[in-house]
């Protein structure tokens, strides 16, 4: 029986978490002779559609003076990215991406969004003909030509399908098996429901969008808001003022990802991926933590960079909300939509020392003022 192997290409936080979830559904249950296996034979085992190794290519690195991928393949845990969790037995550290992805019939890409044209370069030509794909990767690259998601950059460069996987779906939460949900965005629904058996978790509830443009697109764009809820945060402000910043984000989100593909569903942004994604990292995620941080800095007179405050707080871990703000803020100058979204515009001069932080709550101002 042929099955579908698997290869995750990244091994950050969300990687490490979405391969521990992969590695316990394709990990055996029936082993031959062993428990399940009845007069009748085998039961059936879900698990049988996939092969149970799942390799993951890790951008290699020392470790306390070893090699990461030596530790993760001994200890079966990344210490450096996803402490406290064991990834699986079945899961295997490569550090060549070649190698890593090299036969793999389902592709998982999660990698920061920055590292992603990079990779698909590097896999170009390389990948199993037919293979499917799903990125978990939040962000966009722009172009001069344009904004390109990373689904799209994965079919361009490697001539395969790629859905989304997207939700509020915070790594060490998923790690200490919390229910999350999340939605697969999908054009081709047979790989959809494969890449659904892949994920599922009894505390992890997956569902089908035929929307993969709007999913990516509140992923990319959530990160801005979360900016914006830390500056709250660091300004000491209390949920009233967190909610405006929520509830207007998400006005910019669905209005800008409208504007660029006009094919963007309104529903999507109530789905797991649209307001469910932008709560939980407006109170939970790493982008709001180091816009709080950042924001304490600029009123104590200690003022610090994001890059100071990504290396010492997430220690190694990326940020990717102010390269987001960056390239979101160069297509709407470049299309003259500014004033159509004072809070991503005034965020984005918050980030870029124009504005102090408390214009974030003042954001119609913000975005109004000639700098
Ligand atoms: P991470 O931020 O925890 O780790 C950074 C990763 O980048 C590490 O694996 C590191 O080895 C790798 N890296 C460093 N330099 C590199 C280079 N030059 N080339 C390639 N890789 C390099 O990673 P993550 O949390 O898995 O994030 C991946 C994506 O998932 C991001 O787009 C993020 O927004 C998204 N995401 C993260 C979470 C979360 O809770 N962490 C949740 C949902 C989505
Ligand atoms: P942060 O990168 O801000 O931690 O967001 C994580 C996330 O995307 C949760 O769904």
């Amino acid at each position: 029986l042929a099955r579908y192997k698997v290869a995750m290409i990244g091994s950050g936080a969300w990687a490490c978490a979405a391969v521990r979830m992969i590695a316990q559904n394709t990990v055996r249950q029936n082993p031959p002779g062993g428990e399940g296996a009845g007069a009748g034979g085998q039961v059936p085992d879900p698990a049988d559609e996939f092969a149970e190794e799942v390799r993951m290519w890790v951008y290699e690195e020392n470790y306390q003076g070893r090699k990461l991928t030596e530790v993760i393949n001994e200890t079966h845990e990344n210490p450096k990215y996803f402490p406290g969790f064991s990834l699986g037995p079945n899961v295997l550290a490569v550090p060549s991406i070649e190698a890593a992805a090299e036969g793999a019939d389902l592709l998982v890409f999660c990698a920061p969004h920055q590292f992603m044209h990079g990779i698909c370069k590097q896999l170009m030509g390389k990948v199993k003909p037919g293979a499917a794909a799903i990125s978990l990767t939040k962000g966009m690259r722009v172009r001069p030509e344009g904004p390109q998601l990373i689904s799209q950059m994965v079919r361009r460069y490697l001539g395969i399908d790629c859905a989304v996987l997207m939700g509020a779906n915070i790594a060490t939460d998923i790690g200490r098996e919390q229910l999350s949900e999340a939605v697969i965005g999908y054009d081709n629904l047979d790989h959809a429901e494969r890449f659904k058996k892949l994920f599922q978790r009894p505390y992890f509830r997956v569902s089908l969008l035929p929307d993969p443009v709007g999913a990516e697109m509140c992923g990319t764009l959530k990160n801005i808001v979360a900016l914006g809820a830390g500056m709250v945060d660091g300004l000491g402000l209390g949920p009233n003022s967190k909610a405006t910043i929520i509830r207007q984000g998400l006005v910019e989100m669905r209005a800008f990802s409208r504007a660029l593909y006009p094919s963007v569903r309104d529903d999507t942004f109530l789905a797991g991926c649209g307001v469910g994604d932008l709560v939980a990292t407006c109170y939970g995620g790493r982008n709001r933590l180091v816009a709080e941080e950042w924001t304490r800095g600029q009123l104590a007179g200690q003022p610090r960079t994001f890059e100071e405050l990504e290396s010492t707080l997430l220690r190694g871990q990326k940020l990717q909300g102010v390269l987001t703000s960056n390239e979101v803020q160069e297509i709407l100058r470049v299309r003259r939509w500014e004033q159509q979204y004072p809070l991503f515009t005034t965020i984005n001069r918050i980030i870029n020392g124009f504005l102090p932080p408390k214009f974030v709550v003042d954001y119609e101002v913000g975005s109004q003022l000639q700098i």
